[in-house]
C-alpha cells in the first residue's frame, strides 16, 4: 500500500439516510428475492449438514485466488506527462442491476415491466451514462482502494480512508454491479443469458435475441460494454479499475448454475453442477485480470434487517461455500434490498453487523440518495450507500443526477413504459 497514503481519520457524514431507495419490490431476485420463503423451505434446516444426498462430492477445491491490483496511484508528482494530485473529497459511487439488451421483451407489458423500468436501464441509456460520465471527468477506482484496515495506537483494527493520487482534475467513482447472477426470469425478459469468453478470448455476453437466435455479443450487456469503453478510452480507468460484482448464490454466479438445492438432490446433479464450476472459472479469473473485483449480495438475497440472526448465518457460509469458493475472498458486502441490519448500521453496532464484521466484511454498502460513507469508530467497517442509475432517478430525480448526466439526454421514452415522468 506504499502507493497510498493515510490521512483520513475523521468521517464523512454527509447523509443520515437510511437506505430506503430499494424497496421490497425490486426485481432483484426476480420476485423471488427470497428463496428460501419462496420454496417452502424451513430456512433453519436450509443449510443443515448431513441433510444433502450421500452420494454428494466433497465441496470443490477453492478456486486459487490471485490478487488483482488495479490501482497502481502514484503519491503525487507527474508520470506520462500526467499531473497526480491528492483527493480526500467525497468518492462518488454509482451501482447498476443488469442492464436491459431486448427493451421489447422487457417492456412487453407482463408482470416484470413495470419491475424493470423502475429499476434498471437499457444498453443504450448505459452507455450514455457512461459516455456523460467520462466527458464530466470521473475516472474509475476500486472500492478495495479507498480505504483500508490499519492497527491504530491502542491496537484495534480500524478502517482508514486512503488518500487517493488522480490525474489533476479528475474525480473517483466505483462502480458497482448487484445481482450479476442471471437469474431465470431475466432469460426472458430482455437480458443477456451469461458471460462467456468470445472467440478473442475477452469477456463477451451470450443469448438470444427477441426471435430466439443465439447471440454472443460485447455490446449487449453491462461488464463487456464497460471492457470495450475503457479500451477505447483508457484514460477513463487510469489504474485498471473496472467494478464490484455483487453476487448472490441461489441461482448461481454469472450465469452458471454453480449452487446447491438441499432437496432432491442426486449425483447427476452434483455432476451437472461441477461442470457449471469448471466452466465459470475461467471467466472468473478473466474479470478479475481485468479489473473486475466481487463483493457479496447474501446467498439468497435476504433481508439482514429482518431475519433471524441463525438463517443470516447458514446463509452468509452458504455463500462462502458456492460463491466465496469460487470468486475469492471478499470484504465488500452489499445489502440486498438496501436493508441495513440491526435497524441502523451506522448509529449503533448491532449483534448482525458485528457477526458480518467477523466473517471478514469490512465494506458495507446500502442505497441512498448521497454517496455516503462513514467509518465506524467502535469496529473495524466503514458504512457506505450508493446512488442508483435506474428508471425511478431517471425519471424523478433528474437534479439530483446532474453531476453524473441529464436524465433528459438519456432516458429512452421510446422503448420504456410510458409512465410519469417529474422533469417534463
Ligand atoms: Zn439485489
Amino acid at each position: 500500500m506504499s502507493r497510498l497514503t493515510a490521512l483520513f481519520l475523521s468521517f464523512l457524514l454527509l447523509s443520515t439516510l437510511c437506505a430506503c431507495a430499494a424497496p421490497s419490490s425490486s426485481p432483484d431476485g426476480g420476485g423471488n428475492a427470497d428463496p428460501q420463503e419462496e420454496n417452502g423451505q424451513n430456512p433453519g434446516a436450509d443449510t443443515a449438514p448431513g441433510e444433502e444426498d450421500a452420494s454428494q462430492a466433497a465441496p470443490p477445491e477453492p478456486a486459487p485466488y490471485e490478487i488483482l491490483d488495479p490501482t497502481v496511484m502514484p503519491e503525487g508528482g507527474t508520470r506520462d506527462g500526467v499531473a497526480y494530485t491528492a483527493y480526500d473529497g467525497v468518492v462518488e459511487h454509482l451501482f447498476f442491476h443488469p442492464v436491459v439488451a431486448y427493451p421489447e421483451l422487457a417492456f412487453d407489458g407482463d408482470s416484470q415491466a413495470d419491475g424493470i423500468d423502475d429499476y434498471m436501464v437499457t444498453v443504450g441509456e448505459y452507455n450514455k451514462i457512461l459516455q456523460s460520465l467520462y466527458e464530466k471527468d470521473y475516472i474509475l477506482v476500486d472500492i478495495g482502494d479507498v480505504w483500508r484496515e490499519e492497527t491504530g495506537e491502542d491496537g484495534r483494527q480500524t478502517m482508514v480512508r486512503n488518500t487517493l493520487y488522480l490525474p489533476e482534475g479528475k474525480k473517483p467513482l466505483i462502480l458497482s454491479f448487484d445481482d450479476v447472477n442471471y437469474y431465470d426470469y431475466m432469460l426472458s425478459n430482455g437480458f443477456t443469458y451469461k458471460l462467456i469468453l468470445g472467440e478473442d478470448g475477452k469477456i463477451a455476453s451470450y443469448g438470444r435475441s427477441p426471435s430466439g437466435k443465439e447471440v454472443v455479443s460485447r455490446e449487449l450487456d453491462a461488464i463487456p460494454i464497460l471492457d470495450q469503453f475503457v479500451e477505447e478510452h483508457p484514460d477513463f480507468s487510469p489504474f485498471g479499475a473496472k467494478g464490484c460484482l455483487s453476487l448472490t448464490g441461489y441461482q448461481g454466479i454469472l450465469g452458471y448454475r454453480t449452487q446447491t438445492d438441499q432437496e432432491n438432490w442426486t449425483a447427476e446433479r452434483e455432476e451437472a453442477r461441477q461442470k457449471e464450476i469448471e466452466a465459470v472459472k475461467p471467466i472468473i479469473a478473466e474479470l478479475k485480470r481485468t479489473g473486475w473485483t466481487f463483493g457479496s449480495h447474501t446467498w439468497g438475497h435476504i433481508r439482514l434487517g429482518t431475519r433471524p440472526m441463525e438463517v443470516i448465518k447458514q446463509d452468509t457460509q452458504r455463500w462462502f461455500d458456492e460463491v466465496g469458493n469460487l470468486v475469492g475472498p471478499t470484504t465488500i458486502l452489499f445489502y440486498p434490498h438496501g436493508e441495513r441490519p440491526d435497524g441502523d448500521d451506522w448509529k449503533k453496532t448491532g449483534p448482525v453487523l458485528q457477526y458480518l464484521q467477523s466473517q471478514g466484511f469490512r465494506v458495507f454498502a446500502s442505497v441512498g440518495i448521497e454517496s455516503f460513507s462513514y467509518i465506524k469508530r467502535d469496529l473495524c467497517a466503514v458504512i457506505c450507500d450508493r446512488l442508483h442509475p435506474d428508471g425511478i432517478t431517471l425519471r424523478h430525480s433528474r437534479e439530483r443526477y446532474l453531476p453524473f448526466y441529464d436524465a433528459k439526454d438519456i432516458l429512452d421514452v421510446s422503448v420504456r413504459p410510458q409512465r410519469e415522468i417529474s422533469w417534463e
